[in-house]
C-alpha cells in the first residue's frame, strides 16, 4: 500500500516536471508592451502568449478577445511547429504583438477617432512590426466573412510578415509576386476551416476567367482588363489551387508555404517551379483545371454550390469566360483561335463545351504557336473530361507530341452526355515585364471521327504541302486571299496571309 502510494507520489512528481519542462519556454519568456496606437487610459487589454488585444474600456469586448487568443495560439502553433514559419519580428524582440479591436463610426470609440481609417488587415506599425485591426462586426457569429476564417486569415498574415518584409525579398521584388500573400493567407483559412459552407467561397472565378496569368493580383491589374468583382479577387480565389495541390496532389503544407522565410529573390511561383518540377507543376495545374471544370469535385458540394451562389452575386456577367465554344452533337468544324481578349496568358487555360448524344468518336487538337506575343516559348498541354450518366468523370490526357502541338481520339456513346476540352499554357516563364500581359495563342479542332488527327510526330520524308484551309476550316486554294492555314506532310501547320 505505502509502496503504491510513493510509486504514483513518484509519478504524480515526474509529471509536474515535465508539465514545468514543457511550459518553461512560454513561462520564461515575458513580453513588454510596445504599441504606437494603443493608450492604457482609455482601452482595455487581454493577453495571451505573444499577443495582446486592446479594445476601448467604453466597451466590452473581454469574453471576445479570450476566444480570440486562444485561436491566435492555435494558429501560431500551426504556423510554427507545422508550417516551419516564424513569430513577428515583435514577438521575437520581446514585445507583445498588437491587436486592436475597434468600433467604426461611433464617437465614443478611441481607435476609430484617431484612426478612421483603419479597416481589417495587418499593417507595418512603422518600426517594421506588424499589428492587426479587426472591426467589431468581424468578431461577430453571424458576420459572413466567417469571424473565425477572417481571423484565420488575418493571424496567418501576422506569421507572414517576418519572412516576407524582411528575409525573403522575392515576393515583393515584382508586382507579379505579390498574390501568393492573400492566396496562402486564404489557404490557410481553409484548412483550418475545410469544412466551413463558405470556405472557397471566390472558387468559381477561376473557371470562368481562366485564362489571365495565374499571378494576376490587385497590384498588377492591367488597365485594359474588365474592372470588376471577379478579376479583383483572383488573388483570393487561388487559394483553391493552393488547396488542391496539398489536399490532392501531394504537395506538403510546410513546402507551400516555405517560400516566406527561404530569403529567395525568385517570385512565390519561380520557387514553388523549382521545388516541385516543371512536369510534376505541369500536370498538377492540368489536373487542377480538371478538376474544378467538374464542378470542383475536391471540395463539398455544398462550398460549390455556395461559390456559384457568390459569382451569381457579385460577378460581372458579360465577363463570363468559361467556355471559349459549345458544341452540340459535332465538332468545331474546322481549325479555330480565339480572339485575344479569350486566349490563354501564361499558367491559364481555355475550355471548350461539346454536348453529346451520340455514338460518335471524336478527335480533339491543340496546334499552338511556338511562342507567345512578346516571343517567349510557348508550352501547352490539354486534357478532356468526359461526363457519364452512370459512371462519372473520367479525364484523358491530349497526347502532346512536341510542346504544342497534340491530339487525343476519344469514343464516345449517348451516356457520355458532355465532354470538355481543356486547354492549359503553362510556359517556362513566372513574371511578365511586358507592356501589356503576353498571351499564348493556339488553334485547336475538334473532329468528328479520327482521320483528321494531327499527324506531329518527326517524319523521315520531306515535308510537302498536304492542304490549305481558311478560318472556318474550309480547304481553299493557294490563290484565295486572307489567312491560310498550311498544313505539311510533317504535320506542321503554317499560317500565312495571302494578299488578293
Ligand atoms: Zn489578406
Amino acid at each position: 500500500m505505502n509502496k503504491l502510494f510513493q510509486t504514483s507520489k513518484k509519478k504524480i512528481n515526474v509529471a509536474i516536471l515535465l508539465a514545468c519542462l514543457l511550459f518553461l519556454p512560454s513561462m520564461a519568456k515575458a513580453y513588454t508592451i510596445n504599441s504606437v496606437s494603443g493608450n492604457l487610459t482609455y482601452c482595455d487589454t487581454m493577453t495571451k502568449g505573444i499577443f495582446i488585444i486592446w479594445w476601448d474600456n467604453d466597451f466590452n469586448y473581454s469574453a471576445t478577445a479570450d476566444l480570440m487568443l486562444d485561436s491566435m495560439l492555435a494558429y501560431r502553433n500551426t504556423c510554427l511547429n507545422e508550417l516551419g514559419m516564424q513569430d513577428p519580428l515583435n514577438a521575437q524582440n520581446g514585445f507583445y504583438c498588437n491587436i486592436y479591436i475597434h468600433t467604426p463610426g461611433n464617437p465614443l470609440d478611441f481607435f476609430s477617432t484617431n484612426f478612421p481609417s483603419w479597416g481589417n488587415g495587418v499593417g507595418d506599425d512603422g518600426n517594421g512590426y506588424p499589428f492587426m485591426t479587426l472591426p467589431n462586426f468581424v468578431l461577430d457569429a453571424n458576420y459572413a466573412g466567417g469571424r473565425w476564417r477572417n481571423l484565420a486569415h488575418e493571424t496567418f498574415h501576422i506569421f507572414q510578415t517576418h519572412g516576407m518584409w524582411d528575409i525573403t525579398p522575392g515576393i515583393y521584388l515584382t508586382d507579379d509576386g505579390g498574390w501568393f500573400v492573400e492566396a496562402t493567407a486564404n489557404w490557410f483559412s481553409y484548412m483550418r476551416y475545410p469544412n466551413d459552407q463558405h470556405s472557397f467561397i471566390e472558387s468559381e472565378i477561376l473557371v470562368r476567367t481562366p485564362h489571365v496569368p495565374l499571378w494576376l493580383g490587385w497590384a498588377n491589374l492591367p488597365f485594359y482588363y474588365p474592372n470588376n468583382w471577379q478579376r479583383q479577387v483572383h488573388q483570393y480565389a487561388l487559394s483553391t489551387y493552393l488547396y488542391y495541390l496539398t489536399n490532392n496532389a501531394g504537395i506538403s503544407d510546410s513546402s507551400l508555404v516555405s517560400v516566406f522565410y527561404s530569403g529567395t529573390s525568385l517570385t512565390p511561383q519561380e520557387y514553388m517551379y523549382d521545388q516541385i518540377g516543371g512536369p510534376a507543376l505541369r500536370n498538377h495545374f492540368m489536373d487542377c483545371a480538371a478538376h474544378m471544370t467538374n464542378g470542383f469535385d475536391f471540395i463539398l458540394p455544398t462550398q460549390f454550390a455556395a461559390a456559384q451562389n457568390e459569382w451569381n452575386t457579385y460577378a460581372e456577367p458579360l465577363d463570363d469566360n468559361q467556355f471559349i465554344q459549345t458544341y452540340f452533337n459535332s465538332g468545331s468544324g474546322g481549325w479555330f483561335q480565339p480572339t485575344d481578349s479569350l486566349t490563354t496568358n501564361a499558367w491559364a487555360f481555355n475550355t471548350y463545351k461539346l454536348l453529346n448524344t451520340n455514338t460518335e468518336t471524336y478527335t480533339f487538337e491543340i496546334n499552338g504557336d511556338g511562342t507567345g506575343t512578346y516571343g517567349d516559348n510557348s508550352y501547352f498541354q490539354g486534357k478532356v473530361l468526359v461526363q457519364n450518366s452512370i459512371t462519372g468523370a473520367s479525364f484523358h490526357d491530349v497526347v502532346m507530341s512536341n510542346n504544342f502541338q497534340g491530339s487525343l481520339a476519344l469514343s464516345l456513346t449517348p451516356n457520355d452526355t458532355a465532354a470538355y476540352f481543356i486547354i492549359a499554357s503553362m510556359p517556362e516563364i513566372c513574371v511578365d515585364s511586358n507592356p501589356t500581359f503576353q498571351l499564348f495563342p493556339y488553334q485547336m479542332r475538334i473532329s468528328e471521327g479520327t482521320t483528321g488527327i494531327l499527324e506531329t510526330g518527326i517524319s523521315s520524308v520531306p515535308k510537302f504541302e498536304i492542304a490549305r484551309y481558311n478560318l472556318l476550316g474550309q480547304k481553299i486554294e493557294k490563290n484565295i486571299g486572307g489567312l491560310q492555314f498550311i498544313v505539311f506532310s510533317d504535320g506542321n501547320i503554317k499560317k500565312v496571309f495571302i494578299q488578293e
